[in-house]
C-alpha cells in the first residue's frame, strides 16, 4: 500500500491510474477505523482497479467548542487494517498542505443544509463540502463510497455533485452495527460505562418506529411520538432531534407517502449520537 501525504503526489498518481485506464475507487474517512469504514472499503475494492481510503480529521467540520483536539486518532492501526484490506493507497495530507494560510474559498450546498445537524452543527456540512470537493479533485475517482450511518451527509454531497457536475458516483451503504445495535462509530469510545449500556435505546426507538410503520401507520407525528416513548426509557438520553422526513428532500411530512426515513440525534453526557432508518426497510441486528 502506497502512503501519500502530498496533494501534489495524490494528483501526480491519480492523473498517472488513470492514464493507464483504471478506475479509481474513494473512501473518505477521518479515522479511527471500524467495521462500518472497512465495508465501505470493501465494496470500493471490489469495484475499482485503484483504491484509495483518505484519512484526514478535517478541522473545518468541526465547531469551536467541539471534540477537533480530541477526536480519537491511531494512524498505525488503521494502516494495518488498510493494508489488510490490500487497499492501493492511503492519503494521509497534513492540515498546513490542505488549508494553507489565506485560504478563503467556501463550498456550501444551501437548503438540505438548514436542517437536522445542520440546525444543531451549523458550521459542520460546509467544512464537510469543502473537504469532499478537495479531496475529489486530487483523488479523480470515478466513485466514492460513504456510510447511510450520516444520512444528510449522503444527501448533501450527492446534491454537490450532481450541482458542480462532478461526475462521481456516489455509493451509499448500509449502517454496520455493533451486536447490541448501536451504530458504530469512533465517536462511541467517548460513552461512559453507564452510557454505552443504554446508547442502543437510539436504534430501539428506531425498530418502533418500524414497527408501527410496518402496521401501517403513516402519520409522522405519531411515528416519532413512538420513538420519543423508547428514548425517554433512557435516563441518560438527551434528544437533539427527532424527525421522520422525505428521503430525498429531507423536508418535513405529515403523512408518510413517498419513502421516508427517520434521523435522530441523541445526547449522551457530552456525545452527540446519530442515526437513522429508511422506514420500511429491514432493522435487524
Ligand atoms: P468518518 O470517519 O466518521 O468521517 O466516516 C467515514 C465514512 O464512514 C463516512 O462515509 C461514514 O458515513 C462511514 N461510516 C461511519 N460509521 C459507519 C457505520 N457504522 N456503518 C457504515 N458506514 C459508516
Amino acid at each position: 500500500m502506497q502512503i501519500v501525504s502530498s496533494p501534489e503526489e495524490m494528483r501526480r498518481i491519480a492523473q498517472q491510474v488513470r492514464q493507464e485506464g483504471k478506475t479509481i475507487g474513494f473512501v473518505p474517512t477521518m479515522g479511527y477505523l471500524h467495521e462500518g469504514h472497512l465495508s465501505l472499503v470493501q465494496k470500493a475494492k471490489k469495484a475499482s482497479d485503484f483504491t484509495v481510503v483518505s484519512l484526514f480529521v478535517n478541522p473545518t467540520q468541526f465547531g469551536p467548542q467541539e471534540d477537533l483536539d480530541r477526536y480519537p486518532r491511531d494512524f498505525h492501526r488503521d494502516r494495518e487494517l488498510l493494508e489488510n484490506e490490500s487497499v492501493d493507497l492511503l492519503f494521509a495530507p497534513e492540515k498546513s498542505a490542505l488549508y494553507p494560510e489565506g485560504f478563503s474559498t467556501v463550498v456550501r450546498v444551501e437548503g438540505l443544509t438548514d436542517r437536522l445537524c445542520g440546525q444543531s452543527r451549523p458550521w459542520h456540512f460546509g467544512g464537510v463540502t469543502l473537504i469532499v470537493c478537495k479531496l475529489f479533485h486530487l483523488v479523480q475517482p470515478q466513485a466514492a463510497w460513504f456510510g447511510q450511518k450520516d444520512y444528510q451527509q449522503c444527501q448533501v454531497i450527492r446534491r454537490m455533485v450532481r450541482d458542480l457536475d462532478f461526475g462521481i458516483q456516489i455509493h451509499v451503504c448500509p449502517i454496520i452495527r455493533e451486536n447490541d445495535g448501536l451504530a458504530m462509530s469512533s465517536r462511541n469510545r467517548y460513552l461512559q460505562p453507564e452510557e454505552r449500556k443504554q446508547a442502543p435505546v437510539l436504534v430501539r426507538s428506531l425498530a418502533a418506529a418500524n414497527q408501527l410503520f410496518l402496521e401501517d401507520e403513516r402519520s409522522a407525528a405519531r411515528l416519532v411520538s413512538a420513538i420519543h416513548s423508547t428514548l425517554a426509557r433512557s435516563p441518560e438520553a438527551r434528544i437533539d432531534y427527532v424527525e421522520v422526513v422525505d428521503a430525498e428532500s429531507l423536508e418535513p411530512i405529515e403523512t408518510v407517502v413517498d419513502p421516508a426515513v427517520a434521523v435522530i440525534a441523541v445526547y449522551f453526557g457530552q456525545t452527540r449520537l446519530i442515526d437513522n432508518h429508511i422506514l420500511g426497510e429491514d432493522l435487524s441486528y
